[in-house]
């Protein structure tokens, strides 16, 4: 009956998008550049319990890099070492997908490992100015498990 639900789950992402599934973006939990990485910090940090963060400039929506709580594990909490100086060090890449993307697109392209996570953005039009994006969520590799997991199976 298990293996039966996940082959379901698998049908079921098959038409569904990235914003079905995503972490809304009022939910995502980020830095900016400037944060201190004090002891309060690297605190709330460990006790939000992600392994990755998303690092902004000036905005939210300005998502230029990823913190990877691993990159904290050598720091002393006493130098007050700023997010953009762990950054510049790591310069782990930011990706993105758009909010429309089929998710099998999406786990297709996860499976090459190069990465797991994504910021999830949308183009948006406005009369008198460029298309520009607009930051909606983050999906991560275990959205897309979790979808295939959870498929009901609806008994007649
Ligand atoms: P983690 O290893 O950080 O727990 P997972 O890839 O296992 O990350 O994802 C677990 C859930 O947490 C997913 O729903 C994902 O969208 C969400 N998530 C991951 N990172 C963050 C973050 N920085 N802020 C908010 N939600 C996040």
């Amino acid at each position: 009956r298990d293996e039966f639900r996940i082959a379901l789950g698998a049908l079921e992402i098959w038409d569904k998008t990235v914003s079905d599934v995503m972490t809304k973006i009022e939910d995502v939990f980020m830095l900016p550049t400037s944060a201190r990485l004090n002891t309060k910090l690297v605190a709330e940090i460990l006790r939000m319990g992600y392994t990755r963060i998303p690092i902004y400039e000036h905005d939210r929506n300005n998502v230029v890099s990823l913190l990877f709580v691993k990159d904290l594990a050598l720091l002393d909490p006493e130098d007050n070492v700023s997010v953009s100086t762990v950054c510049n060090f790591h310069q782990h890449m930011v990706r993105f997908v758009t909010e429309d993307t089929p998710l099998r697109f999406l786990l297709d392209e996860f499976k090459k490992g190069d990465y797991h996570l994504a910021m999830v953005h949308k183009l948006v039009y406005a009369d008198d100015a460029d298309p520009s994006y607009e930051l909606v969520g983050l999906i991560t590799l275990e959205d897309i498990f979790e979808e295939i997991l959870q498929a009901e199976i609806v008994d007649e």
